[in-house]
């Protein structure tokens, strides 16, 4: 049994980016598990199935495999066999994600896929239901978040790198309109589990983060061998 870390927050929190740098420290390996979720959307934008409707999703993922593989340590998306990971960061496909996200079908088909990769390694999680649903016994939780503004601002930031035109306003609209279907939806919500510690990153740079998770870490690993 692996050491497992679970981080939720909501979009923009900074998730996959500390995550991926505390898996790198201590040799872990990163479980991104939004890429699962947008790798079925990227399936049902391709096939034209109506969004809307959760029964039609449902029957057209049945049979859909969803894979998970490791490139020199990053997380490698396999749809029906096809590497798909450069095609999940759309925005499209992000909204998508969030919208068949509220599916019993479509959770239930990456519910396993997200168990079975934390049983057999030492892992950090990142996604929304990882504390409350996915890894309740984890020794270490951590609920990243930051102000909307904050999250808007970063995002805002990579986009104007990217060289995507877009505005602040118009960024920060799709990230409250996210935090709210993600928190009001009635399977697996985003919420902070019980044992979860609160993490707001508003005013905290990249290391600092790091280095707080780290230390939680370090802290937890040493009381569970007492
Ligand atoms: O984290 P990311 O932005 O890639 O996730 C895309 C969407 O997938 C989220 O907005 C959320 O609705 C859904 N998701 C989820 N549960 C997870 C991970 C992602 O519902 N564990």
């Amino acid at each position: 049994m692996g050491f497992n870390i679970a981080v939720d927050g909501p979009s923009g929190a900074g998730k996959s980016t500390i995550a991926k740098a505390v898996a790198k420290e201590l040799g872990f390996i990163y479980v991104d598990t939004g890429a699962m979720y947008r790798a079925l959307a990227l399936y049902v934008l391709n096939n034209h199935i109506p969004s809307g409707d959760e029964a039609a999703v449902g029957r057209a993922i049945e049979n859909v495999s969803v894979t998970i593989q490791y490139e020199n340590g990053v997380q490698q998306v396999l749809l029906n066999g096809e590497n798909v990971t450069g095609l999940l960061r759309q925005e499209e496909v992000g909204k998508m994600a969030s919208a068949i996200g509220a599916y019993g079908k479509v959770r239930e088909k990456l519910l396993g896929l997200q168990r079975e990769l934390a049983a057999s390694n030492d892992v950090i999680m990142d996604g929304r239901d990882i504390g409350t649903n996915v890894l309740v016994d984890a020794p270490l939780k951590i609920y990243l978040t930051a102000s909307v503004d904050a999250r808007a601002m970063r995002r805002y930031n990579e986009l104007m790198e990217r060289g995507e035109d877009d505005t602040l306003e118009n960024v920060k609209a799709g990230i409250a309109k996210r935090d709210y279907d993600d928190t009001h939806r009635a399977l697996a919500p985003l919420r902070q589990a019980e044992d979860a510690v609160y993490l707001d990153t508003s005013d905290m740079d990249i290391p600092q983060v790091i280095r707080a998770i780290i230390n939680l870490y370090h802290e937890r690993r040493t009381s569970a061998w007492k």
